[in-house]
């Protein structure tokens, strides 16, 4: 039974996927380049467990026993006892290579390596490893602790018994695994980050202000949130990160980041965890 799992990355996914393995009873590790990325994200864990005790959906108690199943640091060897180790550090494939490589050297031999990237190949951060085949995306959808989804993408080499492995584990979580294949931005944001540039382009295109893009989405589509808040969400510089993958993937312009994202986000506004993106946000 996988009992010790690490993540690497502390950030808005990180910390939500080191929720919900020590919410379902996991020793985690969560590790980071800055202590204050680490605190931040431990806050952030805090104060979501908090919510759910509220709503009745966790008992008070479990909130001590969650948080003392997680632990903190900035040194990538503790991921050496690890069964699973998920990398959640920022969308940057450079980053992603380098952070396999180590992990490749750092882990038992047996160990899963996951990674949470939003787009970028499965396939190609396998072959930054000697064990492309126990290398596998979980792609969990944010926020962590309340979506269900969980998409399994299989990179070329990725075996039958890894893709069994974390579909199984995905369910212990009591989230609902897809099992999808390695293409730039896999489904979720092959679909997905389209709308969103489309959106930026209309606001951009002046053809209307945030809240009516938004307005024409949810109360139109029925989507639960507009694609401009829904971007703020996922941050500003990660939707460029992994548009920019779809059209060097895909070789087709189509997928170019509509140049106001890009101003934004040259301007540090990132969305929500900067408290300022198509929205302003009180941090
Ligand atoms: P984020 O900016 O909130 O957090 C990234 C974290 O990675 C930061 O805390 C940063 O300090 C850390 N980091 C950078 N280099 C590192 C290293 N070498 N070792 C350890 N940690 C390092 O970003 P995020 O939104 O949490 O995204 C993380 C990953 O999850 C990305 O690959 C992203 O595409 C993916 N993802 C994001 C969303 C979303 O909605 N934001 C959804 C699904 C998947």
């Amino acid at each position: 039974m996988t009992d010790r799992i690490a993540v690497v990355g502390a950030g808005q996914m990180g910390n939500g996927i080191a929720h919900v393995f020590a919410q379902s009873g996991f020793e985690v590790v969560m590790i980071d380049v800055t202590q204050d990325a680490l605190d931040k994200g431990r806050a952030t864990i805090a104060k979501n467990i908090e919510r759910q005790v509220k709503k009745g959906t966790i008992r008070g108690e479990e909130q001590v026993e969650i948080l003392s199943r997680i632990d903190l640091s900035m040194d990538l060897d503790r991921a050496a006892d690890a069964s699973l180790i998920i990398e959640a550090a920022s969308e940057d494939s450079g980053l992603k290579f380098r952070i396999f490589t180590d992990l490749d050297r750092i882990a038992k031999p047996e160990a899963i390596l996951a990674s949470n990237t939003s787009s970028i190949s499965i396939t190609e951060i396998g072959r930054r490893t000697s064990r492309p085949d126990k290398v596998v995306g979980m792609h969990f959808m944010n926020p962590v602790p309340v979506m269900k989804l969980v998409e399994i993408i299989r990179g070329l080499a990725t075996s039958d018994a890894t893709t069994e492995y974390v579909t199984d584990l995905s369910l212990r979580l009591g989230k609902t695994p897809v099992e999808v294949n390695d293409f730039p931005g896999f489904v979720s944001n092959r679909v997905l980050m389209p709308m969103i540039n489309e959106a930026v382009y209309c606001l951009m295109e002046g053809v209307g202000e945030p809240d009516a893009i938004d307005q024409v989405m949810t109360l139109g589509m029925n989507h639960p949130m507009g694609p401009l808040a829904l971007a703020d969400l996922i941050g500003l510089d990660t939707c460029v990160a992994i548009l920019e993958v779809l059209r060097d993937g895909l070789g087709d312009p189509k997928y170019r980041p509509c140049p106001l994202l890009k101003k934004y986000v040259a301007a540090g506004w990132l969305g929500r965890k900067s408290g300022r993106g198509f929205y302003t946000y009180n941090k």
